[in-house]
């Protein structure tokens, strides 16, 4: 996003605390402060010194699994925090909000269709619900106030930037592709296939699995919506056709031309059967044009980025 925003000729002004993030993916043109969102002295500084026109509120936790162990923890990370930021605006005057809420936030689609906006909001994490009540907050702060707001449920993002620029570079990730292409490039010695008896073709779980350049263009748009016509959306960022596991580690063994180990092993506590994105919405309020719509393009940038990380963590700059 922050690429994306530069090549448009924006100002751009980083807060990060780093906990699972890296100074060194932040690009040199935009303005890196250290510190948490939660620091509502800290924030409006920065909101005040800069003039800022709007908040691109991506800081949150993602692991659903983690978010069972620790509620609270997600509820101070993803809920508290989002609140102290949203007032921090509302007083700093900040007129546009952009938020990344998720599809967690449905929790499993009734019939296995495409999921669309208005359907029943019935998160079965405390990720999904630390998620839902930043909406609900947003929702109604932008009913009291001079503030307007995007919330974009994300469905599961992969890729990397097709120019090589950036990527998913968080330790420990779980999410299947990142796994697959790790695996691809020997950085695990095998992976797992988490249930194959799903009522699925294959037998394994169907996600819609959209490439993050799409979601950042979603984003953007999103911005020069609420700058010109200052009406809220709500909306869904997915393609609208899934993927079951199966085919992602097709894909992935043969765009890296491994053969690696994979390891069909029992249901994952808490996936949903398949859930996909009803994208409407986003294609008629934005005009919104996948670009990467592909899985193999998905997967390729994904094993560039990799690639690269790989250069980069064995590279004369690892030690840092
Ligand atoms: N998955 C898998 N092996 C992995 C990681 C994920 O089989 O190493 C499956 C997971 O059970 C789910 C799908 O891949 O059915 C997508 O999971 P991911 O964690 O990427 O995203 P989620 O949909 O849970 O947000």
């Amino acid at each position: 996003m922050v690429w994306r925003l530069l090549d448009a000729g924006e100002t751009v002004i980083v807060i990060d605390r780093l906990s699972t993030g890296f100074d060194w993916a932040v690009p040199p043109e935009a303005n890196l402060v250290i510190g948490d969102i939660g620091d509502q002295d800290l924030v409006a500084k920065v909101l005040r010194e800069h003039a800022v026109e709007a908040v691109f509120h991506f800081a949150g936790s993602i692991v659903v699994p983690e978010s069972v162990n620790d509620p609270l923890g997600y509820y101070l990370n993803n809920t508290v925090k989002s609140r102290a930021l949203i007032e921090a605006c509302v007083t700093a005057g900040v007129p546009h909000f952009i938020f990344s809420s998720t599809a967690a936030v449905y929790g499993t689609p009734v019939d296995n269709d495409p999921v669309a906006e208005d359907a029943a909001l019935r998160p079965e994490s405390p990720y999904g619900t630390s998620k839902l009540m930043t909406e609900m907050m947003l929702h109604d702060a932008a009913a009291a106030h001079p503030l307007n707001y995007a919330c974009l449920r994300y469905f599961n993002v992969a890729g990397a930037d097709p120019a090589g620029r950036t990527g998913q570079s968080t330790r420990d990730a779980t999410h299947l592709i990142k796994v697959a292409t790790q695996t691809a490039l020997s950085k695990r010695p095998f992976m797992q296939v988490f249930g194959t008896d799903y009522p699925t073709p294959d037998g394994t779980c169907i996600r819609d699995y959209i490439h993050v350049t799409d979601l950042v263009e979603a984003h953007y748009l999103a911005l020069q919506h609420l700058r010109s016509t200052g009406r809220n959306l709500v909306a869904n960022c997915g393609y609208g056709h899934g993927h079951s596991v199966l085919e992602v580690v097709d894909v992935v063994r043969r765009m890296s031309g491994e053969d690696f180990e994979v390891r069909l092993t029992e249901r994952r506590a808490g996936d949903a059967v398949t859930i996909v994105a009803n994208s409407d919405r986003i294609k008629q309020e934005l005009d919104w044009q996948p670009r990467y719509d592909d899985l193999e393009k998905i997967v390729t940038h994904a094993l560039n980025w990799e690639a690269a990380l790989t250069r980069r963590n064995t590279g004369p700059d690892s030690a840092k």
